[in-house]
């Protein structure tokens, strides 16, 4: 079987210029600015003028942990969202924007698959409208102020050895993750050891994506630790008087950005944090908009619901008060095989043996969004060219004695109409109302008490260890009054553990935390159970190989 890349439907679409797509939203003149022909930011200003009308329904996509398969969220929420419009239904999609490093090293782009994509897929891959350059100014103009107010004096007594606000660039570039900079003499600097982030990873990141408005945002920004001084007590972004400037930068970066799917549903791409030290969706200011919009909001969170809709839930909800109506858990026949102990290499084979065993883990999942958070779920199968029949009735017919609402989805290579099952179902259980939503945790309870809610409830672990400074650093964070604050975790997102080779439903683990790390001003505290790379690198063959542009300016080799 041979098929199109995704670049090449892509580049076959027709797009609506995007005064069109506004005109849809019947979103006024005055709030929408062009970026060329098919992209616009909207002015945030109109959540003032739309205030008192109601929201649409928010549908949250999710999956099972991820595989090297390839499970298809962002396709199936694309998918999805057409497939709502096809039905009737006034819908806008909310998804993250793509960060300029993994485009360039192995995992290629993020505009969704197949018949299901948003365009112009190219700019929403490469620059777009800028906004993660505007981070990277913002985030740079810190470590800016801060390196200069050590040289003029340093009135804030900070502790060279304790900064941890670093620069940041948007390209993976391990030969930037430590370095000695400030070299050169008393002229030139504090000589000291340094390092680089991916913007992406940047505080300021999450705090453009938890924001409420521009105030919010500067607050949130205050609040930023960037360093400790010499009797160990935090410095702010708001003792260097920088949070007025950095709003400055990024008051375009707050709107979100309109584009639209290959069948003209409206989308917003706007924000993009990682899903490991923040918390892996797409901004609060697109989703808000998005619901005074759209009847109904389709959004994705990153990685596999123990991570990403637990975030999204548990962070994105509780600080900006959504509240989402229907959760839909992508799960393929291919990854629940990977789970149930298939090699890659064999993944092409019949083999309901393994899916009998690798479905455990879609089932936990479900059980995690309905039991824990008492949400409506539906799972989405996004089904493969290479799946059988037989595999695809063996998980229909499993959810169905559970019990589990259950769809075949074919957005993939039926765009929209591939879908319509999916949205009817969607659209059901929504109407049906029986929602509970709650947390899956108090956020008055200690560090501890939060971390091990989420341990247990969500992971199925038994317990949690701590290990290395985690207590103390505890302990600092409670006593510095930011005990209630909610759990970022970082944690592999191939298994429901910290351990990425226990794949489908693990039982009888512990989750071990080696270090917590305090985002005040995005708002949350990361517990982080292993090695979180915030610098990534490249592979031995880049993705960037592959891509060119010709003297047209068209652009192939994305994918
Ligand atoms: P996620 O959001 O879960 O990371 P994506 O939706 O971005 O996943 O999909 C990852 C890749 O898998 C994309 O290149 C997409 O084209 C491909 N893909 C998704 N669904 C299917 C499918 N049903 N059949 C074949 N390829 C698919
Ligand atoms: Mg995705």
């Amino acid at each position: 079987m041979s098929f199109k890349s995704d670049i090449e439907i892509a580049q076959e679409a027709k797009p609506k210029v995007i005064g069109e797509i506004a005109d849809y939203l019947s979103i006024e003149d005055e709030y929408v600015e062009c970026y060329g022909k098919h992209k616009a930011k909207i002015d945030y200003n109109l959540l003032d003028r739309y205030a008192e009308k109601e929201n649409g329904k928010l549908i949250l996509v999710t999956a099972i942990n991820p595989t090297p398969a390839g499970e298809g969220k962002t396709t199936t929420t694309v998918g999805l969202g057409d497939a709502l419009s096809k039905i009737g239904k006034k819908t806008v999609i909310a998804l993250r924007e793509p960060s300029l490093g993994p485009v360039f090293g192995v995992k290629g782009g993020a505009a969704g698959g197949g018949y299901a994509q948003v365009v112009p897929m190219e700019d929403i891959n490469l620059h777009f409208t800028g906004d993660i350059h505007a981070v990277t100014t913002a985030n740079n103009l810190i470590a800016a102020l801060m390196d200069n107010h050590i040289q003029q004096g340093n009135d804030l007594n900070i502790d060279v050895r304790r900064i941890i606000w670093k620069r940041c660039l948007d390209m993976n570039d391990r030969q930037l993750r430590f370095m000695v900079n400030g070299l050169g003499g008393k002229a030139n600097g504090t000589p000291r050891e340094d390092g680089f982030d991916i913007s992406v990873a940047s505080e300021i990141m999450a705090v453009l994506c938890l924001s409420n408005d521009l105030e919010d945002l500067k607050s949130k920004v205050a609040r930023i630790i960037v360093a400790y001084t010499y009797e160990g007590k935090p410095v702010t972004v708001g003792n260097l008087k920088a949070q007025g400037a950095v709003a400055a930068l990024l008051k375009d970066a707050l709107k979100p950005n309109l584009v639209q799917t290959l069948e003209h549903t409206p989308a917003f791409i706007h924000g993009g944090p990682f899903a490991n030290i923040a918390h892996g969706c797409n901004s609060v200011m697109a989703t808000k908009i998005a619901l005074k919009l759209g009847d109904y909001v389709v959004t994705e969170a990153g990685f596999g619901a123990d991570l990403g809709a637990e975030k999204f839930l548990d962070i994105k909800c509780r600080l900006s008060g959504l509240k989402p109506d229907a959760v839909v858990i992508v799960a393929t026949a291919r990854a629940l095989k990977l789970h149930g102990g298939v090699l890659k290499a064999d993944l092409n084979n019949e083999n309901v043996a393994a899916l009998e065993k690798g479905i455990e883990n879609l089932l936990k999942h479900v059980e995690n969004i309905t039991g824990v958070f008492g949400l409506p779920a539906v799972v989405a199968i996004n089904r493969f060219p290479t799946d059988t029949e037989a595999e695809l009735s063996y998980i229909e017919n499993r959810c169905k004695e559970l019990n589990v609402n259950v769809i075949l989805s074919e957005v993939w290579a039926k765009g929209g109409e591939g879908g319509v099952a999916l949205a009817q179902e969607v659209v059901k259980v929504i109407e049906k109302g029986e929602n509970h939503f709650r947390f899956a945790y108090d956020e008055t309870l200690t560090i501890r008490e939060k971390i091990e809610a989420i341990a247990t409830k969500i992971y199925g672990a038994d317990g949690v260890d701590y290990i290395g400074s985690s207590l103390k650093q505890i302990e600092e964070i409670e006593a510095l009054g930011y005990g209630n604050l909610p759990i970022c975790m970082a944690k592999t997102q191939y298994s429901l553990s910290d351990d990425p080779k226990k794949l489908a439903r693990p039982s009888g683990f512990r989750i071990t935390v080696r270090n917590i790390k305090p985002s005040i001003g995005a708002g949350f505290v990361v517990a982080i159970t292993g090695d979180i790379m915030t610098m990534p690198g490249l592979p031995k063959v880049p993705a960037a190989e592959m891509i060119d542009v010709d003297r047209t300016g068209k652009i192939s080799g994305l994918f």
